[in-house]
């Protein structure tokens, strides 16, 4: 009797197995390969959760990978999702210069290629770009800073203000920069800001990696070289929230924000929890939030409709030329934050959880 039951339940148990099988065939649309470029910073992991998700929920396999901020790193693990037959490509890059080949082999393949928030430049064979508005983070930030300026230091002008741009073999670093420079430049041709060190221009401003540390070592060079004769930082235009943190330690290790010197006006950008705390503690200004949420949605969307025969629509045909052609994108909008609407953009949107910034 014993025996029979153990029989039935194992019947019962293997048609279960061949429905579900059955049905995850079914459903199941294709591998989808997500190469993100680092987990050094919370937006990308966040990023790559929600496509993940979004592409499971659309009937996709996933294959998500993170490269660590290292060019062959990132290059093996597409080149692998290409031979293992991915339908679809979604590549945020470490360096948009380096994927022409791999992204060649692709199209030969016939695999979908979007570029991911960062511009794959040099290859004809990127269908898609999906990212935000670029130029205006850079806009927004420097509008920020201005205004921060304003409010923090009314009796002083001109105002000693320092230029951070991002990793010059990100092509979103000129767009931030560029945005940025279009509201300071005529500020600093009016005399109403001082750039004390003279490091102007992305060649001279970049930071390589995006990396902290590299943001708070030349901010300490530049303190020591142009701030040691009683001078002031007034504010210091950063262009995201890892590389804000280093240059924070930089002044906060000659003592701004303690006694009478007052934190300078301190941008960023991505919202990352530990900046947000910064900006309700006074220490950072602002930061530039978008919603990553948004864009893993609508690129998982496009992805199928790329692969389901689709025509997408709402694209931006002029702004993106990645030196081949002009690629299509999706631009989302990106929006300040600082200490005055950060409860209601950042914490009410369930972009971050109160805990996370406690
Ligand atoms: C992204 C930013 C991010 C930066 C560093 C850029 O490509 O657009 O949101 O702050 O990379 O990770």
């Amino acid at each position: 009797m014993k025996i029979f039951k153990t029989l039935a339940t194992v019947l019962a148990v293997g048609a279960m197995a061949l429905t579900a099988s059955t049905a995850t065939y079914a459903q199941d649309k294709g591998a989808i390969g997500i190469a993100m470029p680092t987990q050094s910073s919370l937006r990308w992991i966040s990023d790559g959760n929600e496509l993940k998700s979004a592409l499971e929920g659309l009937g996709y396999t996933v294959d998500l990978q993170y490269a660590e901020d290292d060019i062959p790193n990132q290059l093996a693990q597409v080149e692998n999702m290409v031979t293992k037959g991915s339908k679809a490509l979604v590549v945020a890059s470490v360096d948009g210069t380096t994927l022409s080949a791999v992204l060649q082999q692709a199209a030969d393949a016939g695999i979908k290629v979007i570029a991911y928030d960062r511009l794959i430049r040099d290859s004809a064979n990127v269908d898609l770009y999906t990212t935000f508005d670029n130029f205006q983070v850079g806009v927004l930030q420097a509008n920020s800073l201005v205004k921060g300026l304003k409010e923090r230091f009314p009796d002083t002008k001109p105002w000693n203000v320092e230029l951070f741009g991002g990793s010059p073999d990100d092509n979103n670093a000129f767009f931030f920069y560029d945005g940025a420079m279009s509201v300071l430049q005529p500020m600093i041709d009016a005399g109403d800001i001082v750039v004390k060190s003279g490091q102007q221009g992305m060649d001279t401003v970049g930071t390589l990696r995006w990396d902290g540390a590299v943001a708070q070592a030349r901010m300490d060079n530049i303190l020591s070289a142009n701030y040691s004769d009683g001078s002031v930082v007034h504010g210091v235009l950063a262009p995201y929230d890892g590389l804000s943190r280093g240059i924070i330690s930089s002044l906060r290790g000659v003592g701004y924000g303690s006694g009478d010197l007052q934190w300078p006006i301190i941008t960023g950008q991505d919202a990352e929890a530990p900046s947000v705390k910064a900006i309700i503690a006074g220490e950072q200004y602002s930061t530039i939030y978008k919603d990553t949420r948004e864009l893993a949605a609508k690129t998982a969307e496009l992805v199928d409709t790329l692969l389901t025969g689709g025509t997408p629509e709402g694209l931006d045909t002029t702004t993106y030329d990645n030196g081949v052609k002009v690629v299509p994108s999706i631009l989302l909008t990106p929006y300040e934050v600082d200490a005055s609407n950060y409860q209601a953009l950042v914490i009410d949107s369930g972009y971050l959880k109160a805990e996370d910034i406690q």
